[in-house]
């Protein structure tokens, strides 16, 4: 049996990033684009104004007020679209609208609502000349040129995965095409003599094929281009006949036909045109699931076509198609972060797991009283699709658990959360806890140096109750924060200090996007009433308790042995504990397997 990380890692190392292609940007909603994006204008083009008003001098309206207005000589109006015609003077303003260029002369916009216009407009007539009733500022309401967007800049990086926003920001730069990684094309094969299509009538021992309109929604979603090849039956020619239609695709999706039973057609169809393995991975629902290599020539080249077979039980094809084929088609599309948005919650029923497999249960979660809470949505049989229909989260019941109790913390996958939540990296956090005088800093200094070894890049972060002393008197750091500056920021060629004033302690959430996005791991030492994963130090000689409650822990690092269900691993082994930490944070964080490091699963 091979982890859910391991058939992934495997899965992955045989799709590639697929090649750009340049199309119209309203057709790459989603996709990640393949060139760097400089503006070749400024944007706005011209300093403009921000609201409906005047256009004037600052100057002249010092001292002005509801009861000493200014009065300005209007000598002309300019509408969004045209140019000035007049300058602003001393002593005049133009009237202006909003998006309209600013007037030569002026340098600020006093909105309708603060001259006297209104009150004068309703006795008729052009104004020949409007009361200004507040003092302004320079620049006031006015839109410098070039302040969202200036000539030359790089504007959107390449990678960058485009999102309404960007579309929009593309055509702001006069762009109407787009360099972008094409979408994979998926082929699509049902397999089973009992299937049939959905618009035909059902006959004995026949049932609607389901998994060919699930798989090819779950591909477009994702923001693949499905292509159903239709159902195979459960004979050579007829799959040899259907795979061959697929061939030209840049993956093949097959479901039914894994399990022990009727495997083996698909098996020696799969071995004849290429390789096939055939793994039981730790999970249920989708314990049997295959993944092979199609060869295939394409303009003379051999290639390879890669092919995964999902079980045939509607939830179990949906749920492995989630955990493998969804990051796979990722990947193709160029996308970084391939892990599906997770949250925490409270399991709000028990949950038996008696086989020891990662068990995905599908839940309905809701947000009751700040915190997420996932419940069980009815029978949970592998064909129960409805079961599916009724689930927005899958929780991940870990390997070997047992199964959770109603009220335990769980990881939900978030079915329908928008797949850019991704974006933001999440990093691996783990916290070390401990009674005072545990070994909490050695433990820390011990990891550092591990993970370091294994060639992570690691931020330690420690909580200090006691205030902290790093400002030296004299320096001039020290002399900025003296004056009052509310923060310091100190930096060399080599080094960022940022020292900020608080008035309340910071949660480890609250403090990562500070840190920035570059490290694998984030250790941290105290912290024990966060909500991030934490290990406990326990030391013999501080008694048999714990500092925190046992469900609050990831595992319990001692020296010596506690009766509780959690992971106990021993004082004194850092490797062990750097690989509970690699195994269960890092790895599980990390999206594409292609890191320098740890071991590559073959
Ligand atoms: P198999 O993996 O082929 O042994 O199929 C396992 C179960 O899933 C059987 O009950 C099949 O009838 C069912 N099944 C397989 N393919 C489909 C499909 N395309 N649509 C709905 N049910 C299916
Ligand atoms: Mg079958």
């Amino acid at each position: 049996m091979i982890s859910v990380e391991e058939a992934l890692k495997k899965i992955l190392s045989y799709v590639e990033v697929l090649e750009p292609e340049r199309k119209p940007i309203l057709d790459c909603l989603g996709q990640v684009l393949a060139e760097d994006v400089y503006s070749t204008i400024d944007i706005p083009p011209l300093d403009n104004s921000a609201m409906d008003g005047y256009a004037l001098r600052a100057k002249d309206t010092r001292g002005a007020g509801e009861s000493s207005p200014r009065y300005l000589a209007v000598v002309g109006e300019v509408a969004a679209g045209s140019m000035p015609t007049k300058e602003v003077r001393p002593g005049t303003a133009i009237r202006i609208m909003t998006g309209a260029p600013l007037p030569e002369g002026a340098d600020a916009v006093v909105q309708f609502e603060n001259t006297d216009e209104v009150n004068r407009k309703s006795s008729g007539g052009d104004l020949p000349q409007i009361g200004i009733l507040c003092q302004a500022k320079k620049g006031l309401n006015v839109r410098g040129r070039g302040e969202d967007i200036a000539r030359g800049n790089l504007i959107l990086k390449k990678g960058k995965v485009l999102r309404p926003q960007e579309i929009g920001v593309l055509a702001s730069l006069g762009r109407s095409t787009a360099l972008v990684i094409r979408r994979p094309i998926v082929a699509i094969l049902a397999t089973g003599d009992e299937l049939i299509g959905v618009d035909q009538p059902l006959a004995p021992g026949k049932i609607h094929d389901s998994n060919n309109y699930t798989i090819a929604a779950e591909v477009s979603r994702y923001g693949g281009i499905p292509k159903i090849l239709g159902i195979g039956r459960d004979s050579v020619r007829s799959l040899t006949e259907k795979i061959d239609e697929g061939l030209d695709a840049d993956m093949l999706i097959t479901s039914g036909g894994v399990s022990k039973g009727d495997y083996d057609i698909v098996k020696d169809v799969l071995a004849e045109h290429g390789e096939v393995g055939f793994w039981t991975v730790c999970m249920k629902p989708g314990k049997p699931l295959a993944f092979g290599i199609i060869k295939k020539t394409e303009g003379g080249r051999e290639k390879k076509l890669p092919h995964l077979g999902l079980p045939g039980n509607p939830v179990s094809s949906m749920i492995t198609f989630e955990q493998f084929a969804r990051p796979a088609i990722l990947k193709m599309m160029g996308k970084k972060i391939l892990v599906k948005p997770a949250i925490r919650a409270i399991i709000e029923d028990d949950v038996v797991d008696t086989d020891g497999r990662r068990l995905f249960a599908r839940v309905s979660v809701t947000r009751r009283g700040g915190q997420y809470r996932a419940s069980v949505t009815g029978p949970q049989g592998s064909g129960i699709l409805t079961s599916m229909a009724k689930a927005n989260g899958l929780a991940v019941i870990p390997e070997n658990s047992k199964g959770v109790k109603a009220g335990d913390m769980v990881e939900v996958q978030m079915l329908d959360w928008g797949e850019e939540q991704g974006e933001v990296e999440t990093l691996p956090i783990v916290s070390i806890v401990g009674k005072s005088q545990s070994g909490k800093t050695v433990l820390m200094e011990q990891l550092i140096a591990e993970f370091k070894r294994r060639g992570y890049k690691v931020a330690a972060l420690k909580h200090s109750h006691g205030g902290m002393e790093i400002d030296h008197p004299g320096k001039d750091s020290w002399k900025f924060a003296q004056a009052g500056s509310d923060a310091v920021l100190v930096s060399s060629p080599d080094k960022l200090a940022f020292i900020k004033k608080l008035n309340h302690d910071l949660n480890i959430e609250e403090i990562m996007p500070i840190v920035g996005p570059e490290f694998d791991l984030v250790l941290a030492e105290g912290f024990r009433k966060s909500k991030t994963p934490k290990i406990e130090v326990h030391r013999k000689e501080l008694g048999d308790d714990l500092l925190c409650s046992p469900e609050e822990l990831s595992a319990i690092v001692t020296d010596g042995s506690l009766d509780t269900d959690r992971a106990q691993l021993p004082w004194g082994d850092t490797v062990a504990v750097a690989d509970f930490i690699e195994k269960n944070f890092v790895l599980k964080a990390r999206t594409v397997p292609s890191t320098p490091r740890g071991k590559r699963v073959r």
